[in-house]
């Protein structure tokens, strides 16, 4: 399988760090938020509110920052649900002070290993945004 690279900043996957590059990244291509950039904005990654309409382009008022997905847990745990609803199979798991995302895209049986996507890091909402875009990468 090939690296993934971040379509912002063209790191690859397993060297992305947890910031709101790859916050922008897993809202793009996981969360699936229609993402407007605005140059020049302190934070370039925002979306529409649900009072969006074209006659407001441009306005930030009217705009919120994308989910801070791969540092605030709660927004983490959105992305895992959002895998859910794909028919993916995320599990979590905590070893020698790291944690591991596994996400099956079969329905896992019984004491077999089906195809899947890993990630470890000690930053469980990092290796979830990691695993999550390579899942939806492989998918
Ligand atoms: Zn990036």
């Amino acid at each position: 399988m090939t690296d993934l690279l971040c379509p912002h900043c063209k790191t690859p996957i397993d060297e992305h760090e947890a910031n709101r590059c790859l916050d922008g990244w897993v809202a793009l291509s996981v969360t699936a938020l229609e993402l407007r950039m605005y140059p020049g904005a302190l934070n370039p990654h925002h979306y529409p509110n649900d009072d969006w309409n074209k006659d407001y382009e441009g306005d930030m008022r009217h705009t919120r920052p994308v989910p801070e997905h791969s540092t605030d847990i709660a927004a983490a745990w959105d992305v895992v649900e959002k895998l859910i609803s794909k028919g993916l199979f995320p599990g979590v798991g905590y070893d020698e002070e790291t944690w591991e995302v596994w996400i099956f895209l079969d329905e896992p049986i019984e004491g077999q290993m089906g195809s899947h996507i890993k990630s470890r890091d000690p930053n469980e909402k990092l290796a979830i945004c990691r695993a999550a875009l390579k899942a939806v990468g492989a998918a």
